[in-house]
């Protein structure tokens, strides 16, 4: 597609650019579909291997680039968009820099925000939908889990036929999003070894979506996923057709999959860390497969993705290292805690809660998260962000003196301190959310040991 309407919002790209709003990851899409509200179906409509979208609460933006790294790897020309720019414009923008690109891409990848799915997937009509997980996050910009649970039931049901759906069997809401549908793609994990002593306190939806039953699990992975069954109408989890036999946990560093699948098994070390993580690389080999991609390039791709920004990102600041690891909502932290416990040695964190319009206003889901094992063994703890003081209020609650925490709400200064108190060579662990976690990578480029992220690639 060639038409004014390109022109112009590629030219409000390059100013925004120009004028340092945040890379044009947006602004661009936003004038196209303003000029031509029928864009992205016809800019969709130009890749020939189609379209594959990606939501979640929480992965899908790893899990986007695990599997734009395995189309890699099988000589795939994709054009996708970046973290962060995940509504509508953010799509668009990213079809639009792809435009004139040669050699043309010929596939589209694109992570989408929950809330915008429904619209995203009606416009472009994605030939691949993977589908990951619904957890309870930021309840005041989205409203209930049931109301979205409900949208993307209608939303599964309209795609055409020869769309497939790529479910995770271990989500009941999930997983029910295929019920009656033919060609949907299940995915969980089979090891046991896995398995949580209890649902955690944030578990979200744990009775069953046809009778409201409550689940009964024989395993807990992670929240409300596992192994689940309902004794009210015998509704159960389906044995999945990915599924991860074998998960290994190597400390807070990374992870070693076995995942069986249609097309044969694929064995792949993620330099990612911790169990959710598996659930990602799961879920994106479910993904591939239903691209088409072939197992061979799926454990190569897997096996060379960096972590996306935030997210299990390292970067090295006055001989320490740093690991990010977002955490933006009850399940999220509980996981981001079980990964830092992974690590043998006493852990050195910096938490970091902010309370603006993409973090949800609403911060009441820290009491949701299960601090106390992570604060039982903390070396040092620094707390910070605009509501640095409603963290400290949670972390007394959980037992932990005020004279083994320090709390300083500027981010940077928080940093400065956290880093000064960890030893040289040693570890800090930085838990942000969504914007204390932008701002803090802005103060890590600054400095010059971490990226820009609309140059991340
Ligand atoms: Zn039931």
């Amino acid at each position: 597609m060639t038409a004014p309407s390109v022109t112009i919002a590629r030219a409000a790209g390059r100013l925004s650019r120009r004028l340092g709003r945040g890379g044009g990851t947006s602004l661009p899409g936003k004038v196209l579909l303003k000029l031509r509200p029928q864009a992205l179906s016809e800019l969709g409509r130009e890749l020939p291997r189609g379209v594959t979208v990606i939501s979640a609460t929480n992965g899908k933006t790893t899990t986007a680039r695990l599997v734009a790294s395995c189309a890699r790897e099988a000589g795939w020309d994709l054009v996708a968009n970046t973290s962060g720019a995940n509504l509508l414009s953010g799509v668009a923008t990213a079809l639009l820099d792809a435009q004139g690109r040669r050699p043309a891409p010929e596939a589209g990848l694109f992570e989408v925000d929950e809330a915008a799915l429904v619209e995203v997937a009606r416009q472009l009509r994605p030939r691949v939908l993977l589908l990951m997980n619904l957890f309870r996050d930021q309840l005041d910009r989205y409203g209930e889990l049931e109301h979205l649970a409900a949208l993307w039931t209608r939303m599964v049901a309209e795609l055409p036929a020869s769309a497939t759906p790529v479910l995770n069997a271990d989500d009941p809401a999930i997983s029910a999003l295929g019920a009656g549908r033919r060609g949907v793609l299940t995915f969980g994990i089979d090891d046991t070894s896995v398995a949580l002593d209890a649902l955690p306190h944030a578990a979200d939806s744990t009775r069953c979506r046809l009778c409201a039953h409550p689940l009964t699990y024989d395993l807990v992975s992670l929240g409300h996923l596992g192994h689940w069954r309902c004794e009210g109408c015998g509704a159960a989890r389906v044995s999945p057709d990915v599924r991860a036999t074998r998960v290994t946990l190597h400390g807070a560093t990374g992870i070693a999959v076995r995942i069986e699948t249609p097309q044969g098994p694929v064995e792949a070390e993620l330099p990612l860390p911790g169990l959710h993580n598996a659930y990602n690389a799961t879920a994106a080999t479910a993904a591939a497969i239903a691209m088409g991609i072939a197992p061979d390039a799926i454990a190569r791709g897997l096996a060379a993705s960096p972590a996306a920004f935030g997210r299990g990102e390292r970067v090295t600041l006055d001989g320490r290292r740093l690991v990010l690891l977002l955490a933006k909502n009850p399940t999220g932290a509980n996981e981001t805690v079980r990964t830092v416990l992974l690590d043998p040695e006493p852990p050195h964190l910096l938490i970091a809660l902010n309370d603006r319009t993409a973090d949800g206003h609403d911060i009441s889901w820290i009491w949701d998260v299960d601090y106390e094992p992570l604060l039982a063994r903390a070396a040092s703890l620094t707390l910070t962000g605009d509501r640095a003081h409603d963290l400290a209020l949670r972390m007394r609650y959980a037992g932990h003196p005020a004279e083994r925490m320090t709390v300083i709400p500027d981010p940077e200064a928080a940093l400065d301190h956290a880093v000064a108190t960890a030893p040289a060579g040693g570890t800090l662990y930085v838990l942000p959310t969504y914007t204390a976690m932008l701002g803090l990578r802005e103060t890590l480029v600054r400095r010059g040991v971490a990226e820009a992220f609309w140059r991340e690639r």
